[in-house]
């Protein structure tokens, strides 16, 4: 049994009177020890389909329309709000992009990662603070005894995120969701923080659901991969078969960005066109206006998922590396 089993899930936005489907009928599952990236243009819907797994769109005016989210075969759409929190303090955590958001400027970041921990478990504060002190130690920042009484502002970039992570960890979650922990970091420092996540997994077990709309991150991180398009998953698969393959027209354009990978592929120039707005109407494939492959067919029959490999599965009539 998967750790998660997202299936068939549907977000929508309301508009006035009417709700607006923006994530349509997405589908699939980790396990633990796994990790799993969604990748995807910024509006996808990677950073709602996050925050609905987490239980956070409650009150956005955003919410779960259909489909069904198992967390260790729990149902968390059917659990009470209490579970859910539950769940949530205890079995899932998230890190955001931007830490100096989710850190308050105000307190020292060890008090905040004693209030984290203080809210999860019955520590005294003097245990709590010991405790803080072995998160910073285990997400590597210098000197954490003395680190620990230091404002946000008074660490780098990379620091913050480190220290976001250790409060992440602090209910020694089951699950962590991490919606582009990197993307305002520089490269250097990105690769470290990225791969201490790896290593914690590494320790811990903790599945982690990465959320990138950079293919390279995704490829260098993950042990499989979904790419999302308009509010669906275009292509699934373990990430050596995503990438041997490269069967969505899609994923080859996301792949353009990555500059360093040497493959002897038919690149994209770059993905033409925009991402279509919520509420839009696109008949037949959703990629189709952007798409260098489409045909008649594409403009008029919307494409349903098909496996082409164990566990790869894509949506698309004309994927590479298929019959035409
Ligand atoms: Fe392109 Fe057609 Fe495949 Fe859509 S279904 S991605 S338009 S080839
Ligand atoms: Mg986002």
């Amino acid at each position: 049994m998967a750790l998660l089993d997202v299936e068939n899930l549907e977000i929508s936005i309301r508009f006035g009177h009417e709700l607006l489907p923006v994530v349509r009928g997405v589908s699939f599952s980790v396990d633990e020890n796994e990790t799993l990236g969604i990748v995807g243009e910024s509006g996808c819907g990677k950073s709602l389909t996050a925050l609905a797994i987490m239980g956070l769109l409650e009150g956005s005016g955003v919410r779960v329309t259909g489909g069904r989210m198992r967390f260790g075969g729990r149902d968390l759409l059917a659990m009470s709000a209490d579970e859910r929190r539950h769940i949530m303090g205890n079995d899932m955590a998230m890190i955001f992009q931007e830490p100096m958001t989710s850190l308050n400027p105000v307190y020292r970041v060890g008090d905040q990662i004693i209030e984290a921990l203080q809210q999860h478990r019955n520590l005294s504060r003097r245990a709590a603070r010991r405790r803080a002190i072995e998160l910073l130690d285990l997400v590597r920042i210098p000197e954490p005894d003395s680190r620990v009484d230091s404002f946000p502002h008074q660490l780098s970039g990379g620091q913050r995120q480190r220290v976001m992570i250790a409060m992440a960890l602090s209910c020694d979650p089951k699950l962590l969701i991490a919606d582009e922990p990197t993307t305002a970091l520089d490269v250097t420092v990105q690769k470290e923080v990225l791969d201490l996540m790896l290593d914690l997994q590494k320790r811990t077990g903790t599945a982690i659901i990465l959320i990138s709309h950079d293919l390279g991150v995704i490829a260098e991180t993950c042990n499989s991969v979904a790419v999302m398009y308009w509010g669906r998953l275009v292509e699934t698969a373990p990430t050596d078969a995503l990438f041997e393959t490269l069967a969505h027209p899609y994923t080859r354009g996301l792949l353009h960005s990555i500059p360093a990978i040497d493959r002897d592929v038919d690149w994209l120039d770059a993905i033409p066109g925009r991402v279509p707005t919520i509420g839009e109407q696109i008949a037949g494939c959703p990629f189709h206006p952007r798409c260098p492959r489409a045909e008649s067919r594409c403009r008029h029959e919307v494409p349903q998922p098909r496996e082409i490999a164990p566990g790869h599965l894509v949506e698309c009539h004309f994927p590479y590396g298929g019959d035409r």
